[in-house]
């Protein structure tokens, strides 16, 4: 029997908060975001739930390549473009649309040799400073692009620093329709917190533009927890992560429990230890209570999270023991969900992070009730 715990990701929920995305901005075309292997799901388990998308976006050239292994013929987008020229070879022979976000990028695409000009995404750094032109040398590098016979198509394109915070969108906006207002062109602005907390404002109308570029709530995450988290927005969690518990101890007032005796038992307590730990992915800041589900109730983690394990608090659950479902997060089998943004708040970081982190070692299905 092999180690009791398990990712499971949901096809029906990726279905689920695709259409609540779609919804919130009927009219724009949908990049589905599947950087980092579908944002830790896996692009081919995450795929049979993701192909109402328009197309996906990602960064890795080998993602891209395994996408249309899978018989992907839409559209795909390198979403930091190429890195060097021979990049553009793979471009051209996989037809993939690439960002250009810097002068240097401009200069590989006009000594790129190809029969079939490219699709490209300028992308204006409206404020972020990451990546993208400023809005002084974008017109510039638009007019550049256009003039080479290697690209067909230039969208405009810029990313938020706040649409998840109470600084918001409209300053980048006001930066980004300045500079681009009167070039031809499709636009691409909004990630989910944009799409969730911003396409429906009355004074933002172009901020869902030709294409959006949702990424975290796809997979059922809030991008704006602990503001609103996942039931407020209508997600479902797309990734389960569940184990057993393996061993049982009783414990009497003053005993302490795991690596450094951080938790100390106030009174008479059952406590069970689940096969899951820091080098599951489960992150190893959550501290004592943070939330944790055995047979589908709600109880909460005690002590330090070791490598392997980790103990949950059974004293409110006496028909919980060796062998109880415990879900870390996502959905268990009577249904109740554990959002993963609890989990990674109480371990002081966000969602995006626990779901790309699953370690290797976690076998991972596809859910069979799909
Ligand atoms: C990752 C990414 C997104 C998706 O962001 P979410 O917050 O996950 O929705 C969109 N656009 C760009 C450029 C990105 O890098």
């Amino acid at each position: 029997m092999p180690r009791p715990i398990q990712v499971t990701v949901h096809p029906e929920a990726l279905r689920a908060n695709l259409a609540r995305l779609r919804a919130e901005t009927p009219d724009a075309r949908v990049w589905g975001v599947v950087k980092a292997n579908a944002y830790g799901h896996g692009i081919e388990r995450a795929l049979e739930g993701l192909r109402g998308v328009d197309g996906f976006a990602l960064l890795d050239l080998d993602e891209a390549s395994r996408l249309r292994a899978l018989d992907w013929r839409g559209p795909l987008l390198l979403l930091e473009g190429a890195f060097e020229t021979r990049d553009l070879e793979l471009c051209s022979r996989l037809g993939l649309w690439h960002v250009v976000h810097c002068e240097e990028q401009i200069d590989m695409l006009a000594l790129h040799k190809t029969h079939t000009p490219h699709r490209v995404f300028l992308k204006m750094n409206s404020g972020m400073n990451r990546l993208g032109l400023r809005p002084a040398a974008y017109r510039n590098a638009w007019a550049r692009l256009n003039a080479l016979p290697q690209v067909e198509e230039i969208t405009h394109m810029t990313h938020f620093s706040d649409a998840d915070g109470p600084l918001g969108v409209a300053h980048q906006m006001r930066v980004f329709d300045a500079a681009t207002r009167d070039l031809p062109g499709e636009r691409s602005l909004s990630n989910s917190a944009a799409i969730l907390r911003h396409a429906a404002a009355p004074d933002l109308p172009h901020l869902a533009a030709d294409w959006v570029r949702p990424g975290v709530a796809i997979y059922g995450s809030s991008p704006d927890f602990p503001a609103h988290d996942i039931a407020h927005w209508g997600l479902m969690p797309a990734m389960t992560l569940a184990s057993r518990v393996i061993g049982v101890q009783a414990l009497q007032a003053g005993d302490t429990v795991g690596y450094g005796s951080t938790f100390s038992a106030p009174g008479a307590m059952r406590i069970g230890i689940v096969a899951c730990g820091y080098a599951d992915g489960y992150p190893r800041q959550c501290p004592t209570g943070t939330p944790v589900l055995v047979q589908g109730r709600r109880t909460r983690t005690l002590g330090r999270v070791s490598m392997d394990m980790i103990a949950v608090d059974l004293t409110a659950l006496p028909e919980a023991g060796f062998g109880s479902e415990v879900t870390l997060w996502g959905r268990a089998a009577n249904g109740q969900v554990l959002s993963i943004d609890e989990v990674a708040h109480a371990g002081g970081t966000v969602g995006y992070e626990l779901m790309c982190a699953v370690a290797p070692r976690v076998p991972v299905q596809v859910d069979p009730a799909a």
